[in-house]
């Protein structure tokens, strides 16, 4: 067994934080039971402990390359398409019609918390084609259905998102890929497109490209972008397959994630490719923002599962490492005593702690994401509206924390391993290199930040904030009764309060209509309010541990309730303290980063 996830927090967070019984009395998920999601579970770890953390390093050292044309991969990616189309991992969400299982999305997001701590290079690749199916079987024709949706679920095609061009990257207005009509309802379309994850290898034997383009005539800006569904090989009547024209062109070489391709596609350069509409003209951005919503609440969980693994190996390393001695009450080391391991040094215990208070606090927040997501199959409108707000605003949130603190604290687990963390003996240089770019894609931190403070937080007149101020104070209620929990509901409602304040004083800029003001911060912004989002999640937790422990009613160890609590008191302690700092940066009147008279960046 490889010991990469703490198996019992997840299932902690899955059915005791989040509860899963609840969700699943809706209709929709009628056939499923606990039992069964555990089950599933447990063949998913199964598979990746047998299957997926062996190759882990091996799809590092041996990274995907482009050759004559090709892209080359590992040879599991394809075994992994088909195996995970059996397992139900790539339509296990889906609906029954199309093939699914009508899994609840926190089952799935469960089983791929798992693939991802075991080998992060290879869950995109599934990932992927559910998101790209998911928008032809929302906004696609029943043709498309037809033509795509069967064979994508099963692994034996893959799907990719295909938006981003040299010039346009966060700014997607400014795509120029273009498509022009045939007389019969299908278009040639042409551009090129960089970036595309997962776009083409030998094991698959097609790729359904779902890109972005404007169709001739169609106005500047966003309103004037569509959604195609481009195939690698053209499906004929017959269902035979033949070239579309989409030329493989190269294959981004990178630091980390070497495993999984990143390609250089080129659309229309060599003859003709056609493309097929999905929904209406125009509307493709909006429509795209489905599948986009979704990765961003992968990446996070993607995040959150590197962060993990390497926090279970740098737990490992501290538990055997032996360096130092103990210091005395003389607050001197006795040399005459044998050294210890360093897991006994207060200092390495922080960094431990750092590692595991972000990275399980980030998990029950893709898990929130999750619950939200499916709860509202049992909803009526305005609570499902109200939970599709919350969603909203907490999806910035999922894709940003674990990514920026995930970082931080898989560079914190490798300082745990001293000189051998540098090393590449050692995995936790990969997980570092790997976790880097879950910060960039699907929007950058710079890009989430906005989203949350210009669009998320005002979305509504503010009612999606009230919405989590009200679930806020659910757990500051429940911490009130546990007696011991108090003061850290208190600590809450002071982070409620601090942030209030800040949002007071800039939304004044708004007001005057100064947006470049009110958004210069949006960053440290970011960073307040997702910790304090965390905190949250923490307090959530240890009412959950505490409820467990007072009733006795204990599925795991007293111990593992009690480090949930303890990791609570860590976090509170040493991260959420932090927000009062952060929010001095919006006392200060000065506007340092805004363009000034004098150019002062030289
Ligand atoms: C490994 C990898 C895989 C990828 N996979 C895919 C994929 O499958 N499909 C796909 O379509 N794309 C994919 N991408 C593209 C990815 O989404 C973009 O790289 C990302 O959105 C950033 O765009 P950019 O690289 O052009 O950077 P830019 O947009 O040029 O940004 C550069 C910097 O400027 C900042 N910035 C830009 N605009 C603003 C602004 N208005 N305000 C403040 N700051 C700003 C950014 O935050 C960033 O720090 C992938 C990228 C990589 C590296």
């Amino acid at each position: 067994m490889n010991n990469y996830f703490n198996y019992e927090t997840l299932k902690f967070i899955l059915h005791d934080v989040h509860r899963l019984n609840d969700i699943l009395k809706a209709e929709r998920f009628k056939d499923i039971d606990a039992d069964m999601i555990n089950i599933l579970l447990d063949g998913v770890k199964d598979y990746c402990d047998k299957e997926l953390y062996p190759i882990f390093r091996e799809m590092d050292e041996k990274p995907a390359y482009y050759e004559d044309g090709k892209i080359h991969v590992h040879p599991k990616v394809g075994e992994v398409m088909t195996e995970f189309g059996e397992m139900g991992l790539i339509g296990g969400h889906f609906d029954e019609k199309y093939g699914g299982m009508q899994l609840p999305e926190s089952a799935i997001n469960a089983a791929y918390t798992i693939v991802s701590t075991a080998n992060n290079n290879m869950s995109g690749y599934p990932g992927l084609t559910t998101g790209s199916a998911a928008l032809i079987t929302t906004f696609g024709s029943e043709a498309l259905k037809e033509t795509y949706v069967e064979k994508m679920l099963s692994g034996q095609w893959a799907g990719t998102m295909c938006l981003t061009e040299p010039q346009a990257g966060s700014s997607l207005s400014d795509i120029t890929s273009s498509a022009s009509a045939n007389e019969d309802g299908s278009y040639n379309v042409k551009g090129q497109k960089i970036f595309i994850s997962g776009g083409d290898h030998e094991f698959t034997e097609n790729f359904i490209h779902l890109f972005l383009a404007r169709i001739d005539g169609a106005p500047a800006g966003t309103k004037g972008i569509s959604l195609f569904v481009v195939p690698k090989l053209k499906i004929g009547e017959d269902g035979s397959l033949s070239p579309n024209n989409v030329q493989t062109i190269a294959d981004f070489q990178k630091m980390g994630q070497k495993g999984y391709c990143t390609t250089h596609l080129a659309f229309g350069e060599d003859g003709t490719t056609q493309g097929w509409l999905v929904g209406e003209e125009n509307k493709g951005l909006k429509y795209m923002f489905q599948m986009m919503n979704m990765a961003r609440i992968s990446v996070g969980r993607d995040a959150t599962a590197v962060s993990i693994a390497a926090y279970h190996a740098s737990l490992q390393y501290a538990n055997e490492r032996v360096q130092g001695r103990k210091i005395k009450s003389s607050g001197k080391k006795d040399a005459s005593n044998n050294p210890v391991k360093i897991i006994e040094h207060a200092d390495v215990r922080r960094m431990l702690l750092f590692q595991k208070s972000v990275s399980e606090g980030a998990l029950s927040l893709i898990h929130e994401a999750s619950a939200l997501y499916d709860s509202s199959y049992n909803a009526d409108q305005e609570t499902k509206e109200n939970l599709k707000l919350l969603l909203e605003l907490i999806t910035p949130v999922a894709k940003t924390y674990p990514s920026e603190k995930g970082k931080q604290a898989v560079d914190t687990g490798l300082q745990i391993l001293g000189g051998y963390g540098f090393c590449t003996d050692f995995i936790l240089q990969q997980y570092l290199r790997d976790i880097r770019i879950m910060s960039i894609y699907e929007g950058t931190t710079g890009i989430q930040s906005l989203d949350l403070l210009g669009r998320k937080i005002p979305m509504n007149g503010g009612k999606s904030v009230q919405l989590l101020v009200a679930e806020f104070q659910k757990e500051i209620n429940r911490a009130k009764e546990h007696g011991n929990l108090s003061a850290y509901a208190d600590q809450l409602a002071g982070g409620m309060k601090t942030i209030e304040k800040v949002l007071g004083k800039i939304s004044g800029h708004a007001m005057q209509g100064e947006f470049e003001k009110y958004l210069a911060d949006a960053t440290p912004f970011m960073e307040m309010f997702s910790t304090l989002v965390i905190a949250w999640q923490w307090l959530k937790m240890a009412n959950t541990a505490q409820d467990a422990l007072i009733s006795n009613k204990l599925t795991y160890s007293k111990e593992f309730y009690e480090s949930k609590i303890h990791t609570m008191k860590f976090f509170y302690k040493y991260e959420l303290s932090r927000i009062e700092g952060i929010a001095n940066i919006f006392d200060d009147e000065k506007f340092l980063t805004l363009q000034l008279e004098n150019e002062l960046i030289i």
